[in-house]
């Protein structure tokens, strides 16, 4: 008879326990953790959101680690001695907003970048903006080899046509394509996905990946396709973004947990980890 019978503190220890297995699972879900591989911290951000502040709202967005570029440059770096493991240092080519017109054909630029590169913390260059028919003036050209020369990727904002004519210049350099192009459709980011191995494709601003909050078909069949290739991320190009940061990555966490476990791990963090560490 006592065999059958379970004294209440068991029961409810048991039911306990089950619960906590519930949440942990649930929380789990919640924190998938996050490589966000687009982030600024340019002059209008110092003011309200200094290093300890940025990292705060990281802590909060369940972010481990981010590709980080900023105009100017000085931002990265306060940023990264403050969290340096976490803190990956893209080295963007704009001295001042200024330089945002007119950087392909200014060899300032260039040299201005060469000697930033002597710091020897960047893992990659950019974002850059490049319109088609730019890939070929002086600056691009440069960078792209300084890239090849010093291990570096490239994270561009471009639309399809100007991405491939910079992979073009020199096909072994890894390119980060900014928000696929920010309207390409899943089509065109396929076929060239499909013809150049090197190139990675970051989602920020994306919302047509799952408007709505659910996975579109055709992104969904590439990411399965591709899941090595893709990265998120947020883009803090305004202050504003700082503040949504944290929804904007849950954003992310609804359509990653619509794909199987490990692919949405990769897209989450693996993908920008190995693009860190370098070729
Ligand atoms: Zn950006």
């Amino acid at each position: 008879m006592r065999t059958s019978w379970l004294p209440p503190s068991r029961a409810v220890l048991l039911g306990l326990s089950l619960l906590a297995g519930l949440l942990v699972r649930a929380g789990l879900a919640q924190e998938l953790s996050i490589f966000d591989a687009h982030i600024h911290y340019s002059e209008p951000a110092w003011g309200p959101y200094p290093p300890e502040a940025v990292l705060r709202i990281l802590d909060r967005a369940g972010v481990r680690r981010a590709l980080v570029s900023s105009t100017p440059d000085d931002g990265t770096l306060r940023l990264h001695a403050q969290a340096p493991r976490r803190i990956v240092p893209v080295l963007r080519p704009y001295r001042s907003r200024d330089d945002m017109s007119g950087w392909t054909q200014d060899p300032a630029v260039l040299a201005y970048v060469e000697s930033r590169l002597r710091l020897g913390v960047y893992r990659g260059i950019g974002e850059f903006h490049l319109s088609a028919g730019q890939a070929a003036a002086v600056v691009p050209r440069g960078l792209v080899a300084l890239a090849a020369r010093h291990r570096l990727f490239l994270h561009v904002h471009a639309d399809d046509v100007a991405v491939e004519e910079l992979i073009r210049l020199r096909p072994e350099v890894r390119v980060l394509w900014a928000h696929a192009g920010m309207s390409s459709p899943p089509e065109t980011v396929g076929r060239l996905l499909d013809r150049y191995p090197t190139l990675q494709v970051e989602l920020a601003l994306r919302f047509d990946v799952a408007s709505g909050g659910t996975l579109d078909p055709a992104w969904r069949a590439l990411f399965l396709r591709y899941p090595e290739r893709f990265l998120v991320g947020t883009d803090t190009w305004i202050n504003a973004q700082w503040e949504r940061l944290p929804e904007i990555l849950d954003g992310f966490r609804v359509w990653l947990r619509q794909l199987p476990p490990e692919v949405a791990e990769q897209i989450a963090y693996r993908n920008a980890e190995r693009l860190a560490a370098g070729p």
